[in-house]
Order: structure tokens, then C-alpha cells, then sequence
């Protein structure tokens, strides 16, 4: 087992890989920007480095000063939390070629993966379903109207190095095609310095649903069920649950059965998430990201098994800690984002909490890194904290949901706890019918 974590991010999510740390014994090092300084991670951990001012780019981003403090404290491995460095392929090479531990998968895995036209065809040789398009890149005019004219319209041309929603163009018919393929081209050109794009069927109301996968990196892989990630803005997600309302038992186990065997014919190591959107029944696979998710508390709550622990100790040579067999799943549970912005505007709102009080009791998480007097610095994302609720079932957890909702009190700045309480009162989500289309047309409907 590692002696000393260094732990490579900020906010709620430095926060979670410190407690996994310390209820394993770990000593823990935290590297901050000067706009951190006061933050709770920093404040908990045995250690503390700061790395740089507070542009990511200069701080959380800067490879060199995150390798440099490892060596100066003598950390045998980083845990990259999600987001900064976390799928940086190079950053998982430099620390292999410096002995120490990357905790995710091999820079090869994260490589694949990064490539959405290389992950869609390793996806498809593992026996993951994928949504019917071109094999792979598409450039000429000509190939594009052969296949779209073959899977059928509309069609969504999508980036090769495309991530965070962009790079994405629709086409509804022939006429469109042309436009689309050449703004999507130039647009993935300026924002990723890569204008591969490639062609896929468009689904028109499907939900997003994901498996949460791990594997040992010598051959043994198994899922943790599925979320359901559909409630997005931008496409960005908003609220998560587990198990997906959408799916029975069964569905459940195929897939999951399906991206288990996936994961261990890779020799994958770590956690993973394979990204699907499903429709009519059938799952088609998207993208799969090679780290630890934002909703990974929902998955948590339902098998009562830490995530963050399992990728500790499968990093540091000691295999699965379960077989298949000994995943349950229990009753149901739901994460709300709350993020510092303006809850129907989404503009962020940084500034000072006057006062942060937590609902409790029963079912009730709440991963956040803020606390009353604390300053929210401008520079990074607006997410403040989860709130994660679990209940026996789904009418159980919704009724909690609503209630800590009530409890919640932060004040001083703007939250969007006030969508989640209008979104815990409505029929549509009380009975689970929701797309990935359903917020946004909600939001719209409400101005
Ligand atoms: P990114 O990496 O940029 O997030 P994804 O491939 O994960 O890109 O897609 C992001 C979102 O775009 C999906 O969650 C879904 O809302 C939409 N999307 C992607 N592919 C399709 C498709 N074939 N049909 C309909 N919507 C899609």
C-alpha cells in the first residue's frame, strides 16, 4: 500500500480522495494555487504545496510543479481527482517515468479513449453496442452524403478531439449536410487543434444512461450498475440517480455484463464510466471516461462500496477487493450539482457564503469543500457541493430529497437550490420521464 497520496485538484473532490486517504492510513500531501490557500482540502491534509498562481494553467495544470512537490514530499502517488490532469495521457507517462503511481489507468487506456473516433472503434471490437455512423473520420462531401444518405437523417457530426459538448453539429437533410460538416470541421480545428469529425445517427429523445466499470489491469473487470445522468443543461449535468427509472433488472445486468467483459478484455486498471444514450431499448456508447466521475456518490450510496478506496488499492497492486457476485445494489439514490450561479440565468455568482448550514439525517451526503466565511475565488468551476440522498426506493428518496432540500441554507451568494427544489415537485420527475432534452425545454418554458 502507498505511504503518502499526493492529491493533484481542489474543492469537494480533493476533499473526497483526503477522507478515502485517511480512513486507509495514507498520509496525504494537497497542492493549491494562491487562490486556495484557505480551502478545507488544504487545511485537512497532513501536507500542503502551493503550486502557482491561480489560473489553472499555472497551478492545477502545471505538470512540472505537481512532479516537483511529489519529489519535495516524497508522495509514491497522485490521485488526480476528475478534470485538470485526470485523462492527460502524458501526465500518467511523466509520473510512470518518475516510479510514481499514477491512481487511473495506463497513458495508453487514457490515449484510446481521448479519441472518440479510436474509442467508438476499440468500443465496437470489445462487443459495446455503438450508435450506427462512418468507421471513422469523414473529410470529402462526397462520403459524407453516402453514409448519412445510409444510416438515415438527421445525423450529428461530432469532433474527434471534441469534449465538453462542442464540436457538435446536427443535420436534418441533405441540404444541411454540407454547412454542418464544414462548420463542424472548422470549429473542432480553432478549439482542439484537430479537425477530424465524424458522422453518427442522431438520436432524437434519448436518455443518458452510464456504466460505472473497474478493472484490476490483469484481466478482471466489473460494473457497479448504471446511473442516469439525462437531466443536463448545456450539456452539462445537473442531477444524477441510481438505478436509472428506465431500465428493469435485466437491462441492467446485460449491459452491465456487456461493459464488464469489455473492461477486462482491455486489461484495463481503475475506475471507468462507459457513456451510452439509450433509446427504444437499445444502448448506444458515446464515450467513456477514464477516471472518477463528478455522480460517482449515487453508485456509492447504492452498493455501500467506496469507490475512491477500490481505486487506491487496485493502483497499488492489490487487485478487486470483490467478486461480481458480492455488487448489490439497494434502494435508490439521487446527486443535485449545487453550484454558485444564478438559478435560471446560470451566470456564475462568486463571492463570499455568509453562512453554509447542511441538511442531515438519515440518507443524507453532502460532499462540499465550502463553509460559512468562505470566499469563492472566480477562477475555477461554480460547483459548491452534492447533495446525495438515498432511500429504499425511489418514491422514499425523493421524499428525503425534499426535505434536505428545505434544510439547505447558503447564504450570501446565488445557488441553483432553488431549481432542484422546483425540479423535486414535478410530475415529470416524480415519475422518472425525462430525456436528455428535458431540462433545457423546461428551463424555456419557464422564462
Ligand atoms: P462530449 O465529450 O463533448 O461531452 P459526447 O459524445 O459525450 O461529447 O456527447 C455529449 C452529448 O451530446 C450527449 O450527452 C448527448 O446529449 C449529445 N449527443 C452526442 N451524440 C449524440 C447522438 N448521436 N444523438 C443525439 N445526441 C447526441
Amino acid at each position: 500500500m502507498f505511504q503518502k497520496i499526493l492529491i493533484a485538484n481542489r474543492g469537494e473532490i480533493a476533499l473526497r480522495v483526503l477522507r478515502a486517504c485517511k480512513e486507509l492510513g495514507i498520509q496525504t500531501v494537497v497542492v493549491h494555487s494562491t487562490a486556495d490557500a484557505d480551502a478545507m482540502h488544504v487545511r485537512l491534509a497532513d501536507e500542503s504545496v502551493c503550486i502557482g498562481p491561480p489560473p489553472s494553467r499555472d497551478s492545477y495544470l502545471n505538470i512540472h510543479q505537481i512532479v516537483a512537490a511529489c519529489e519535495i514530499t516524497g508522495a509514491d502517488a497522485v490521485h488526480p481527482g476528475y478534470g485538470f490532469l485526470s485523462e492527460n495521457a502524458k501526465f500518467a507517462d511523466i509520473l510512470a517515468a518518475h516510479n510514481i503511481t499514477f491512481i487511473g489507468p495506463s497513458g495508453d487506456h487514457i490515449r484510446i479513449m481521448g479519441d472518440k473516433i479510436e474509442a467508438k472503434r476499440t468500443a465496437k471490437r470489445l462487443g459495446i453496442p455503438v450508435v450506427p455512423g462512418s468507421d471513422g473520420a469523414v473529410t470529402e462531401e462526397k462520403e459524407a452524403r453516402r453514409i448519412a444518405a445510409e444510416i438515415g437523417y438527421p445525423v450529428i457530426i461530432k469532433a474527434s478531439a471534441g469534449g465538453g459538448g462542442r464540436g457538435m453539429k446536427v443535420a436534418r437533410s441533405e441540404a444541411d449536410l454540407v454547412v454542418a460538416l464544414q462548420t463542424a470541421r472548422s470549429e473542432a480545428g480553432a478549439a482542439f487543434g484537430d479537425d477530424a469529425v465524424y458522422i453518427e445517427k442522431y438520436l432524437e429523445k434519448p436518455r443518458h444512461i452510464e456504466v460505472q466499470v473497474f478493472g484490476d489491469g490483469a484481466g478482471r473487470g466489473v460494473h457497479f450498475g448504471e446511473r442516469d445522468c439525462s437531466l443536463q443543461r448545456r450539456h452539462q449535468k445537473v442531477w444524477e440517480e441510481a438505478p436509472s427509472p428506465a431500465l428493469n433488472a435485466e437491462e441492467r445486468a446485460h449491459i452491465g455484463g456487456v461493459c464488464a467483459r469489455a473492461i477486462a478484455d482491455l486489461g484495463y486498471s481503475g475506475a471507468g464510466t462507459i457513456e451510452f444514450l439509450y433509446e427504444n431499448g437499445e444502448f448506444y456508447f458515446i464515450e467513456m471516461n477514464t477516471r472518477l466521475q463528478v455522480e460517482h456518490p449515487v453508485t456509492e450510496a447504492i452498493t455501500g462500496i467506496d469507490l475512491v478506496h477500490e481505486q487506491i488499492r487496485v493502483a497499488s497492486g492489490g487487485g478487486l477487493s470483490m467478486r461480481q457476485e458480492e455488487i448489490r445494489f439497494q434502494g435508490h439514490a439521487i446527486e443535485c450539482r449545487i453550484n454558485a450561479e444564478d438559478p435560471r440565468t446560470f451566470t456564475p455568482s462568486p463571492g463570499t457564503i455568509t453562512h453554509f448550514h447542511t441538511p442531515g439525517g438519515l440518507g443524507i451526503r453532502v460532499d462540499s469543500g465550502v463553509y460559512s466565511g468562505y470566499r469563492i475565488p472566480p477562477y475555477y468551476d461554480s460547483l459548491i457541493g452534492k447533495l446525495i440522498v438515498h432511500g429504499r426506493n425511489r418514491v422514499e428518496c425523493m421524499m428525503r430529497l425534499r426535505r434536505a432540500l428545505d434544510e439547505f441554507v447558503v447564504d450570501g451568494i446565488k445557488t441553483t437550490l432553488p431549481l432542484f427544489r422546483d425540479l423535486v415537485g414535478n410530475a415529470d420527475i416524480a415519475n422518472g420521464e425525462y430525456d436528455i432534452h428535458w431540462l433545457e425545454k423546461y428551463l424555456a418554458e419557464e422564462d
